[in-house]
Formats: structure tokens, sequence, C-alpha cells
């Protein structure tokens, strides 16, 4: 069969039509509201308690770790209480034996070393404190307080938080897999690794990553209006969005160790747990690479839309179906003969140590560089092919062919993350409370949505196939990069988080500043309550 023909047809079944979206929608509005009702729910529905966002005034200097599932990031920011701030950031691949370590000590001091590491680079005069206490040997309570750095942990895996600094792992996704973990403090993990060290660092707060990227856009965001949604298009994709109190029945019903609820807002951030969207497969695509995808992961069943959407599993998808082409003797991919003599004996061009033979092996960035690839003959893939997948005379064909395949697997991920971004527009009424011409905010994170070529456009003609939003409606929602969202995002937790503690509530002035600390105080401590 000819190479361009085999491409196509399996380009072909990853295809989702616009019937495909609005069934997904649908779909999608109904687990949301059955994660609101109970626990337990496909979509976790988590309430984060926050119940209200920031408005670009808030001021300070506060650090931020960033556990994302292929990063882990630290850095110090300066809000300038203007909407902007400033930002000095360290970045390392987590090793991959941590992300499947026997105990949660391995992995915890490791990113206690890199605050250290990062303390001693960026902020002399706090990593000195640190040596002083070290050499005193005393705690927190001798230290001035300014050289205490308040921390925000960005923790992006499913929690059950109970607490502004205190939450316990529910599962890990994402490909990590220690089982020690579950059920414990993250916070509480960290924090003995940082007094291990003698760092001078309090774990001030814990945030999803979904609810820094909606915090931080909105201090960042233009205009008056806050923020509907933060999503996440990275190693993998969540959302956290703002909802309205009285549609999360299930806190009706909660038990006596959840936080108090300050109402007056009327409204709440809840993180989705999108990931696992009709994890039961009655909607979702599928197709035999996906399923190769779900029975070789250390979670078969479970995450199903991340595991068509993120970046952690598009490029093994894209494996499995190159290599199924590979595996068929009447295609020519990646044959060292003419691809018009269709010769059974000929020999491959890959090298048998090819990353393209492992599971994982394939990253989605090559899905990026091949979907972007405008060059002649499509040289870049070609080369990409050859230096990161030991491809070594990919012809022109072959480079057309992963293209082709590529694109129609970043084409169904962005339009499944049209549905996810749909579903929740529709559902809180966004596009009819706001002005007629109202703009509804929403801002993302994650190298996919940041570098895979056209994936907010592909998001963009998926939302206007649907009835509800429609071509005028779809002009309205504004889609903004919240760069570096989940720093900034943990900062103004960990700010909040701190206010708190200090109980220096009496400096809020702003209202809205008020209602955004107030919300922590009713919210996440279960003794003050406080209003603006
Ligand atoms: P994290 O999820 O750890 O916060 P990122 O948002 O950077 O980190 O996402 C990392 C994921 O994005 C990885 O799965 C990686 O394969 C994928 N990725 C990295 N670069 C690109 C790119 N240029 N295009 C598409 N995906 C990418
Ligand atoms: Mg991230």
């Amino acid at each position: 069969m000819a190479l361009a023909v085999a491409a196509e047809r399996v380009a072909a079944e990853f295809e989702y039509s616009k019937e495909d979206v609005n069934r997904g929608v649908q779909a999608f509005i109904q687990q949301m509201d059955e994660g609101l009702g109970k626990k337990g729910a496909t979509m976790s529905q988590i309430p984060t308690y926050v119940t209200a966002v920031p408005n670009g005034t808030e001021k300070g200097l506060y650090m931020a770790v960033d556990l994302g599932g292929t990063n882990f990031r630290v850095c110090s920011i300066q809000l300038h209480g203007n909407s902007t701030f400033s930002l000095t950031q360290s970045k390392v691949a987590i090793p991959k034996d941590l992300m499947v370590a026997k105990t949660s000590h391995e992995l915890f001091s490791f990113l206690a070393k890199q605050i250290e590491l990062f303390l001693k680079v960026h902020h002399e005069e706090h990593y000195q404190s640190h040596v002083e206490r070290r050499a005193s040997y005393v705690g927190f309570g001798t230290m001035r307080d300014e050289n205490i750095f308040s921390l925000g942990f960005t923790f992006s895996f499913p929690v059950q938080q109970y607490g502004i600094n205190k939450g316990t792992l529910i599962r890990w996704t994402k490909g990590f897999d220690i089982a020690d973990t579950i059920g414990k403090d993250v916070c509480a993990l960290l924090q003995k690794e940082i007094d291990a060290l003698g760092l001078p660092v309090r774990v001030a707060a814990l945030v999803n990553d979904t609810v820094g990227t909606l915090m931080a856009r909105s201090y960042t965001s233009p205009g008056k209006q806050g923020t509907l949604l933060g999503g996440i298009f990275g190693t993998g994709t969540n959302g956290a969005y703002v909802e309205k109190l009285d549609k999360i029945t299930k806190l009706k019903n909660q038990s006596a160790d959840a936080g108090e609820i300050d109402d007056s807002t009327g409204e709440m951030i809840v993180n989705t747990e999108w990931g696992s969207f009709d994890n039961h497969m009655s909607v979702l695509p599928d197709t035999s690479y996906d399923r190769g995808l779900d029975a070789g992961s250390v979670n078969p069943g479970i995450q199903m839309f991340e595991k068509r959407v993120s970046g952690m599993f598009l490029g093994e998808i894209l494996r499995r179906a190159l290599i199924d082409l590979m595996n068929d003797p009447s295609v020519p991919l990646f044959s060292d003969d003419d691809s018009s003599r269709n010769d059974i004996s000929s020999t491959t061009t890959v090298a048998s140590d090819s990353p393209l033979y492992k599971q994982w092996g394939l990253d989605t960035s090559f899905l990026s560089i091949t979907s972007g690839d405008s060059s002649y003959g499509l040289k870049a893939t070609r080369q990409a092919l050859n230096s990161d997948y030991g491809v070594s005379a990919a012809s022109a064909e072959d480079a057309e062919a992963a293209r082709l395949i590529a694109g129609a697997i970043g084409k169904r991920a962005a339009r499944l993350s049209a549905v996810a971004i749909a579903a929740v527009v529709i559902t809180t009424k966004s596009l009819e409370s706001s002005a007629p011409d109202g703009v509804v905010d929403i801002g993302v994170d994650g190298s996919l949505v940041e570098f895979y070529p056209n994936f907010e456009e592909y998001i963009r003609e998926a939302l206007r196939d649907v009835p509800q939003i429609g071509p005028h409606g779809e002009k309205r929602i504004r889609i903004g990069i919240a760069k570096d969202g989940s720093g900034v995002g943990a900062a103004l937790i960990a700010l909040v988080a701190d206010k708190k503690m200090k109980g220096t509530h009496e400096t809020t002035r702003s209202t809205s500043f008020g209602g955004f600390m107030a919300s922590f105080f009713g919210g996440l401590n279960r003794t003050i309550r406080y209003r603006a």
C-alpha cells in the first residue's frame, strides 16, 4: 500500500467531528454536575475553599515551587501590586527513578535540596540566615520573621485539601507511582525535608496548578472582571473554575473536618480534575493506539481524558501508530527502498536502539516540530527523526506520513480541550451573565498549549462548532497564557496564608482584596471568621 494512503487512513482514525464535540460537551457538563453533587464521581470536582480571585493590587516577596509532572521549578516572586511581578526561577527535570521511588523521602528530599540550591544562588541573604541557624541549632522561633520565606507549594496531583497548607494525596497521575505517599500530607512531607536542611522556609500554602493559573491570570489580566477558568495543558491536563456556591451541593452534607465556608461572594473555585472525565468511556474517542497506551500505563482505565489530551501521552500515541505502520510489511515507512517499489524484503532505516522502540520514547515536542514544519521536503522533521529517533534516512514521504498522523493526534487533543472549555463556559452561563459583548477570560498554561502550533486556533474552531457558543460566543472568549502562572498563583496564595498566620488583615483596604482574603479566613480557618 502506498505510504500516503496508509498514513491518511491512520490519521482519519483520530478525526473528532462536530457531532463528537457536542456529545462530548453534554457528557462533560453532566459529569461535572455529578461531581458537584457527590464524592467519588468520575470527575472529583474538588472544592478549594478559595472563594474569590485577586485583582492585581496584591504586593510582597514570596517563594514558590511547582512539582508539575516533568519539571520541578523553584522561584521567588515579587508582586508589585499593579498587576505586574518580577520572577526569578530555576528549573530541573525530575529524575525518572524518583517518580517511582520506594519512599516519599527520596522524592521530597530531592525537592528540598533544589530549594537550598536556589536560595544559595539567588537569595544569599536568606541562605546566610540558614547557615546561622544551623550553627546555633535554633528553630523558627528565634529567627526574625523577615528572614523566613513563605512558600507556595504547587502540587499538581489530586489532593484532598483540608487546610491552606494541608492536603493528602488521593492518587498519583502522570507516571508517578510512590505508594508510600498516598494519604500523606504533602506539605508536611516537604516541610520535614526543608527542616532537615535547616532552611528558612515555611510551606505556607498548598496550591493546585490549575488554581494557581486561575489566580495568576486574574492578577495579571487586563480589565476589571475576574477570570473564569484556569486550564493546564502540559504533562497532564486539568482545570479549575469559579462555580456558584449553591451548585456545589456536596458541601451541604460535608463532614465536620471540612472548613467553614465564607459565602460573601457566593462563589468558590472548584478543581475539576477533568483528566479523569469519562473514565468509563461513554463518549471519548478510542483507537487501538489509545487502548495500547492505556493498557501499558501505570494506571489503566484512569485519567482517560488526559491520556488523549496531554503532553505525556500524545507522543506515545504517535509512536504506537508509527510502529504499527512499520510492522506492516506492505507499508514502506522508514524503509531504505524506494517507497514506490513496495518490496517486502526492504530493511528498515531505524536504529535498533531507537527510542521509537521504547515505551514513552517519543516526546510530544516532536509533534510540535513536525506540525510546524513548513520547510521544503520537511527538512526539520527529517532532522529530528535522525538526531532524536535514530531514523537515519527518512524520506520526504516518511516525514509527510509522520506529520499527517501527528497533526491528527494534535488536532484531536485540541478539540477535546475545547470540549472541557465549552462545558465550563456553558454550565456557568458565563456568556449570558457578562455584558452582551463582554469578555469571558480564561488563563491557560503548559507546554502543549504554549508550543503546539495552532493549538488555540483548533480549540476555537471546535468552540464555534458548539451551538450554545457559536462564532459570536467564541469571539468573546479570551484565552491568555498565564506565563509563570503556577509561581505567581502560588505566591498569591502564600501571601494570603501569611497574612492569615500573622493576623495582619487590618491592612486590607480594597474591597476585593479584602474579599479575597476573607475567603481564606472563612474557608480555611475554622476559628477566625473575617469579613472585609
Ligand atoms: P509540567 O506539566 O511539568 O508543568 P510542561 O507544561 O512544560 O511541564 O509540560 C511538559 C510536557 O509537555 C511534557 O509531556 C513534554 O513532552 C511536553 N512538551 C514539551 N515541549 C513541548 C513542545 N514544544 N510541544 C508540545 N509538547 C511539549
Ligand atoms: Mg505545569
